[in-house]
């Protein structure tokens, strides 16, 4: 009897134990990666045939270039796993594309899906019709029904090709304003104040111009996006939820850390905690009242532009003006939201942010969130902090303090890790790995 309850225990334990690690996703995917890679490199290789059989000059060869750049740097990318192919994330997306196409011939029919590990809420669509989606996007949005809202958005940029008119507008921009302030330049040798304004005029017509362009392209890809979206099968309202989510994201999360988190967590039987740690730089020689209304709000990036496009929308789209409540989420989104959010630990290793990685895991522990799991990654985020730190190169993987830009709570982090001596971080990896060697033994 005790014997068959012990055994029933263990298998007890044991299931717990699988329910409660996490397993990040598995990158080796070589053949898969291989055979995208062929097809992409082809198919970029296309475009640019294409090109050369419409332009010539240096349009052709600027334009050549751009593309050539773009293929070697995204062969980069793939080549260093920041894709994931074949998941969940895939079949998801691709259900939502089929209920786009459904009434929308205008949608492209040959679209490939990417799933980047990429914690920011963001999506692209390349030139050949990959459709790259961030992970972030499922960490962040509340449905599908936003997802296709951020899909439809691209889909419009697709459709109008805004990229290649972009680059083409780029260039031709740059060819005049050389024209031009040669021009200047060559009139006096000595050129007058007023003739130094004027060519800075230009340069700031140029950005300028950049700038209305570019809202105008969002603004067309909103209509144009909404109108797809407007004719499947999902709810008219949750495409300005979609908007109106991305508006508040930031990309270092608000959630501000308590004094007592950093207390609980480095704290340890070897090393105890140190207030000093905990000491600000000074930061006189900045303006500080400049920027406290800005500091205030934790969330620092405003994003004007948005508020405006949204504004916009509901002028063009007048069902777009009452507000609906987000649908609750399919089981499947759920489920992927859950990933996507144990995955943020692993993507940001992977892009070797070391420092929002650590500070990242500490807002989830805060929360209490699957302890065992984020504090191994706080092991291996400060084993990496210790081997940049030792190696002078520390920069490269924790931000400097910039008071402007940065809530306070990622500033008194900031201090906190740079105040930190190297044998300091030695200790804590240290602690943390072998927290995570238990982890592994459960
Ligand atoms: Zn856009």
């Amino acid at each position: 009897m005790t014997r068959k309850l012990i055994a029933l225990w263990c298998l007890f334990l044991s299931v717990m134990g699988i329910a409660q690690l996490y397993k990040p996703i598995d990158t080796a995917d070589y053949t898969q990666r291989k055979a995208f890679l062929i097809k992409f490199t082809g198919n970029n290789e296309a475009t640019i045939k294409k090109i050369k059989s419409q332009y010539s000059g240096k349009t052709l060869s600027e334009l050549s270039k751009i593309y050539k750049d773009f293929g070697t740097d995204f062969e980069k990318q793939v080549k260093n796993k920041d894709f994931i192919f074949k998941s969940d994330f895939e079949t998801s997306i691709q259900s939502l594309i089929q209920r786009l196409k459904k009434n929308n011939p205008q949608v492209p029919q040959d679209l490939k899906i990417l799933i980047a590990k990429d914690n920011t809420p963001n999506a692209y669509c390349l030139a050949d019709g990959t459709f790259v989606i961030n992970m972030g996007l499922y960490g962040w949005l509340n449905n599908e029904e936003e997802i296709a809202a951020v899909i439809s958005h691209e889909l419009g940029h697709k459709i109008e090709d805004h990229s290649f008119k972009t680059f083409l507008k780029i260039i031709e921009q740059d060819n005049l304003d050389k024209i031009t302030v040669q021009n200047i330049k060559s009139t006096t040798e000595k050129r007058s104040q007023s003739q130094n304004q004027k060519a800075f005029d230009i340069f700031k017509n140029t950005i300028y111009k950049k700038g209305v362009e570019r809202r105008q392209n969002e603004m067309q890809a909103d209509s144009l996006g909404y109108v797809i979206f407007r004719n499947s099968d999902f709810k008219k309202g949750e495409y300005v939820n979609a908007l109106q989510k991305l508006e508040d994201f930031d990309t270092i999360s608000p959630r501000a850390l308590k004094i007592e988190t950093y207390k609980k967590l480095f704290d340890l039987p070897k090393q105890a905690f140190n207030d000093k740690w905990m000491k600000k730089e000074d930061f006189s020689l900045y303006n500080y009242n400049f920027y406290k209304e800005k500091l205030n709000k934790d969330s620092l990036s405003s994003h004007p532009e948005m508020s405006r496009r949204i504004d916009q929308l509901k002028k063009t789209f007048t069902e777009l003006k009452t507000s609906v409540t987000p649908e609750k989420p399919s089981d499947l989104f759920v489920t992927l939201k859950k990933v996507a959010r144990m995955e943020a630990l692993p993507n940001y290793f992977h892009s070797e942010d070391y420092g929002l990685g650590i500070y990242a895991a500490m807002q989830f522990l805060q929360d209490e969130e699957e302890e065992k799991y984020y504090k191994s990654w706080l092991g291996k985020c400060f084993s990496k902090i210790y081997e940049a730190r030792k190696n002078y190169n520390l920069n490269r993987y924790l931000d400097r303090i910039e008071p402007k830009n940065q809530s306070e709570s990622y500033q008194q982090f900031l201090n906190f890790m740079w105040n930190l001596s190297l044998d300091e971080i030695k200790n804590i990896a240290d602690f943390y790995k072998t927290n995570e060697t238990i982890a592994k033994a459960n």
